[in-house]
C-alpha cells in the first residue's frame, strides 16, 4: 500500500493543509493501492513562496551543478527503475515491459540528455552591437496527466532544472505515485530547498490556482484540450508564459507503393501502444482503396490476437484503461462508431474474453469510416483504430490534415523522398517515416489544438528561457 501523507515543499516532507485524501486505484484489479493528500490553495501558496525564494540563488547556480543534478537524477532512475516501473504499471495499467522502457527508460535518457545539452549550450550571443543573454524564465508550474506520468513530468522538470528555473509540480491524481519517488530522489541528491516542490490535489482547484497565481512566471500543461483551455484562461490576466501539450488524432498514411503487409503489421502497435492511451498514437489509418482488403485482413488477424490482460504478464500487449471513467468513455466511442454506420471489423463493446474485472476494453478496428463520424474526428484515447481509403495522394493528404489536432503522424513509402515530400505538407508536429523511432532530442509538440510550445531537446530547454538584449 502506498499511503502518502505528505507533500514536498521547500526541501521537506510536510503535512498538507488540505485534509482530504485521494485514493489511487489499480485499474487491472480495481483495488485501492494507495492514498495521496489533496493539497489546497494554502499548500500551493507555500510551494510558490519557496520556489520564488529558491529562484534567487538557483537561477545563478553554475552549469556544472545543474549537470550534476541531472546526471544523478538519471542514475537514480536507473537504480530505482524496477520499483518505478512496477508502480506505474500498478497505477496506469501499462504492460510491464513497456513500463520499463517507455515509462522509466525514456525519462532516464531525457534527464541525461539535458546534462549533455548543457555541455555545449551557448548562453550568450552577439548580434551587431547587442549582447543577447539567455536567462531562466522564473518560477514554473507544471500540471501533468496520467498516461505517461513520469515521462510527462521529466519533459518539463529536466529542462527547467537545466535552465535554472524553480518549480511546483501538480501531477495527475490518477497516477501520482512516481512523482513522490521523484521528490525522494531530489531529496537524496540534495537539490537545494525550494527548487522542486510537489503538491498533489484536484486540477480544477489547485491546477487552476497555480495557473492564475501572479508569482508564477510560466505554466506548462500537458493534458486534455479542454483543461488546457481552462489553464490558458486562468493564466491570461497575469500574462505569464503558457505552454500546452494537448490531445491528438494522428494519421498514419500508406502511400501507393508500400508493402501492405508490413504497413498493416506495424499499424496496430502504432495505435494501441500504452493500451491506446497515447497522445501521439496513430489512430487514423489512411490507405489506398486497392489495398483495403489486404491491409484489413492482416489488421484483423493481428488485432484479434492482440493479447489483452494482466499488465504484469510479460506477454500482455494491452492493459486496462486507467479508470472506470475512461473505460466507459472508450466503450461509448465504440458504440458510437457502430451507431453512426462504420463497419466493425475487429473487437467491439464489452469486456475482452476471459476477463471479469478491471477497466478493460477490446482493441477495436473500424473501416468504412466517413469524415463526419465522431470516431474519425474525436480523440478516443483507447485502443480503437479507424480506417479510411483514398483514391489519390492529394486526397490522402487532405484526409491526413482533416483534424482539429496536429500532434503526430506517420507516412509509409518504399521511396523515402516521396514520403518526405508528403510529410512536409502534413500540418502536425511529429512525423515518423516508415516507423522512424522516437528521438528524445527532437522537439515534441503540436500544431492547431494539439497545443503550443515544444518539449525535449534544445527547443525544450529554450521554452524555459527569457532573452535579454543589451545594446552597446
Ligand atoms: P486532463 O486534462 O484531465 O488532466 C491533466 C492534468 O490537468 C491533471 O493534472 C489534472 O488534474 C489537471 N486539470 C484538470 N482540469 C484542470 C483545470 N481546469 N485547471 C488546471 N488543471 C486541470 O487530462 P488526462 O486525462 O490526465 O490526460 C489525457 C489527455 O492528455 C489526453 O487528451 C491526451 O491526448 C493528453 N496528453 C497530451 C500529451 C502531449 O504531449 N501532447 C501527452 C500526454 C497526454
Amino acid at each position: 500500500m502506498h499511503d502518502r501523507e505528505e507533500i514536498y515543499i521547500n526541501g521537506k516532507w510536510v503535512k498538507a493543509e488540505g485534509t482530504e485524501k485521494i485514493k489511487v486505484v489499480n485499474p487491472s484489479t480495481e483495488e485501492i493501492i494507495g492514498y495521496i493528500p489533496a493539497g489546497n490553495k494554502e499548500d500551493v501558496d507555500h510551494a510558490i513562496k519557496s520556489a520564488k525564494e529558491a529562484f534567487i540563488t538557483w537561477s545563478k547556480s553554475g552549469i556544472e551543478k545543474r549537470m550534476e543534478v541531472l546526471n544523478s537524477l538519471s542514475s537514480l532512475f536507473k537504480e530505482r527503475g524496477e520499483e518505478l516501473a512496477q508502480i506505474i504499471t500498478s497505477e496506469v495499467g501499462t504492460p510491464i515491459g513497456y513500463s520499463r522502457t517507455a515509462m522509466v527508460g525514456t525519462p532516464r535518457v531525457v534527464a541525461r540528455s539535458y546534462a549533455k545539452i548543457l555541455e555545449t549550450y551557448d548562453w550568450e550571443e552577439e548580434v551587431r552591437n547587442s549582447l543577447i543573454i539567455k536567462e531562466p524564465v522564473g518560477v514554473c508550474a507544471f500540471i501533468t496527466p496520467w498516461n505517461f506520468p513520469l515521462h510527462q513530468i521529466i519533459g518539463k522538470v529536466a529542462p527547467a532544472i537545466a535552465a535554472g528555473c524553480t518549480m511546483i509540480l501538480k501531477p495527475s491524481k490518477e497516477a501520482p505515485l512516481s512523482a513522490f519517488i521523484l521528490a525522494e530522489i531530489f531529496d537524496e541528491i540534495g537539490l537545494p530547498a525550494g527548487v522542486f516542490n510537489l503538491v498533489t490535489g484536484h486540477g480544477s482547484e489547485i491546477g487552476e490556482y497555480l495557473a492564475k497565481h501572479s508569482d508564477v512566471d510560466m505554466v506548462s500543461f500537458t493534458g486534455s484540450t479542454g483543461a488546457g483551455v481552462a489553464v490558458t484562461h486562468a493564466a491570461a490576466d497575469s500574462v505569464k508564459r503558457v505552454t500546452l501539450e494537448l490531445g491528438g488524432k494522428s494519421a498514419n498514411v500508406a502511400l501507393e507503393d508500400v508493402d501492405p503487409i508490413l504497413f498493416a503489421k506495424k499499424a496496430i502497435q502504432a495505435c494501441h501502444q500504452n493500451s491506446g492511451q497515447t497522445c501521439s498514437a496513430l489512430t487514423r489509418l489512411i490507405i489506398p482503396k486497392e489495398m483495403e482488403e489486404e491491409i484489413c485482413r492482416v489488421i484483423v488477424e493481428r488485432n484479434d490476437n492482440y493479447k489483452v490482460g494482466n499488465p504484469l504478464d510479460e506477454e500482455t500487449r494491452c492493459g486496462p484503461m486507467v479508470s472506470a471513467k475512461q473505460q466507459i468513455s472508450v466503450t461509448n466511442y465504440i458504440q458510437r462508431g457502430i451507431d453512426e454506420g462504420a463497419t466493425l471489423i475487429s473487437g467491439g463493446v464489452g469486456m475482452p474474453e476471459g476477463l471479469t474485472r478491471g477497466f478493460y476494453v477490446k482493441p477495436t478496428v473500424f473501416k468504412d469510416v466517413s469524415r463526419e463520424m465522431t470516431i474519425w474526428r474525436e480523440e478516443i484515447f483507447g485502443p480503437v483504430l479507424v480506417i479510411k481509403t483514398y483514391e489519390n495522394e492529394e486526397e490522402a493528404l487532405e484526409l491526413a490534415n482533416d483534424s482539429v489536432y496536429g500532434l503526430s503522424g506517420g507516412v509509409w513509402s518504399q521511396d523515402e523522398e516521396r514520403a518526405l515530400k508528403f510529410a512536409r505538407n502534413m500540418r502536425t508536429g511529429q512525423i515518423s517515416i516508415n516507423g522512424g523511432f522516437f528521438n528524445v532530442n527532437a522537439p515534441f509538440g503540436g500544431y492547431k489544438t494539439s497545443g503550443n510550445g515544444r518539449e525535449l531537446g534544445v527547443h525544450g530547454l529554450e521554452e524555459f528561457l527569457e532573452l535579454k538584449s543589451i545594446q552597446r
